[in-house]
């Protein structure tokens, strides 16, 4: 068995979607002693996660840039950000942009982009880097924390941190029966089973909130008329609920003197979406 060693103040952090990435960019900017940050992340890109490595660009962050910022002591930083970036990565940023809801993807190479300049400006020569597997086993050893990876390699760190997201859904016996149906997408952000539904006369859609705007406009990107004009789509949910609208508040960050897991977490805006 390979055993990686990390140098002391050692942080492993599982998972490097939006949580994993802010909390890493948090110590990076805060740490008050040298860090050496392992990030096990099977995706190709650090800070996207589920929510923001959608490449479609009707699929938009679910209130305005205003309350995005991943600094908030900071509010209009990525407003700024996007007068900046915006139109190099395919969107043009309208007048009042803190008002605006960019697009996920555009979010998701913002938290990328400011893991990358906190790595480029780490305090005390602190360290991150990035190991794409996947974590299978952990194991609090008496002075030190073990993770297995895909490979059977072990991690070994001082501290470990759990930012794994929320799992997929398992399809109910009703729908895994339709599962390989072409007029069926279980998952509203595949994009090649959305392609098939393009020329249907009628959508069913099951849930009523934010995937279902997903979903919708993603049909409508896609050129989706329907039979009739205007079209018809059901949107049916136990709840009876449409999406409702997002509070124009900050999450504060929690502020970590110490390298300690255990007093670290990222902002995290779910919301149980
Ligand atoms: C479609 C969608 C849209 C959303 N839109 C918004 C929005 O507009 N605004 C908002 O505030 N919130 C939104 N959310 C909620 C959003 O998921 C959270 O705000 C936030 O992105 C969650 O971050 P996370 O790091 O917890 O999870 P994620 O960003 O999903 O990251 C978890 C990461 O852990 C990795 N992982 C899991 N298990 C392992 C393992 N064993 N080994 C290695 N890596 C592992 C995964 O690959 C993933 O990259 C949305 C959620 C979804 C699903």
């Amino acid at each position: 068995m390979r055993i990686d060693r990390i140098p002391h103040h050692s942080i492993a952090i599982v998972g490097g979607g939006f949580a994993g990435a802010a909390t890493a960019l948090k110590l990076l900017d805060r740490t008050e002693v040298p860090l050496a940050i392992t990030i096990i992340e099977r995706r190709e890109e650090l800070g996207r996660g589920i929510a923001y490595s959608t490449p479609e660009p009707v699929h938009l962050v679910n209130g305005p840039a205003e309350i995005f910022s991943l600094h908030p002591e900071d509010p209009d930083h990525l407003s700024r950000w996007l007068v900046e970036h915006g139109l190099a990565n395919g969107w043009t940023p309208p007048a009042e942009v803190g008002s605006s809801s960019p697009p996920r993807y555009l979010y998701g190479t913002y938290v990328r982009d400011e893991l990358a300049r906190a790595v480029a400006n780490a305090r005390l020569g602190s360290t991150l880097r990035h190991i794409r597997s996947s974590a299978s086993a952990l194991v609090a050893a008496p002075s030190r924390i073990r993770i297995t990876i895909t490979d059977g390699a072990v991690v070994e760190a001082d501290e470990a941190i759990l930012a794994l997201g929320a799992f997929q859904p398992r399809l109910s016996e009703a729908e895994s029966q339709l599962a390989g149906h072409p007029r069926f997408a279980a998952n509203p952000w595949d994009t090649r089973a959305l392609d098939r539904l393009v020329d249907c006369d009628e959508i069913l859609l099951i849930g009523s909130s934010l995937s279902m705007v997903d979903a919708i406009a993603s049909m409508e990107a896609r050129g989706y008329r329907g039979a009739t004009a205007p079209y018809r789509v059901v949107a049916s949910s136990w709840k009876g609920a449409g999406p409702s609208r997002r509070r124009a508040t900050f999450w504060p960050m929690a502020h970590c003197r110490r390298p300690r897991a255990s007093c670290c977490h990222a902002s995290r805006r779910n919301g149980g979406r």
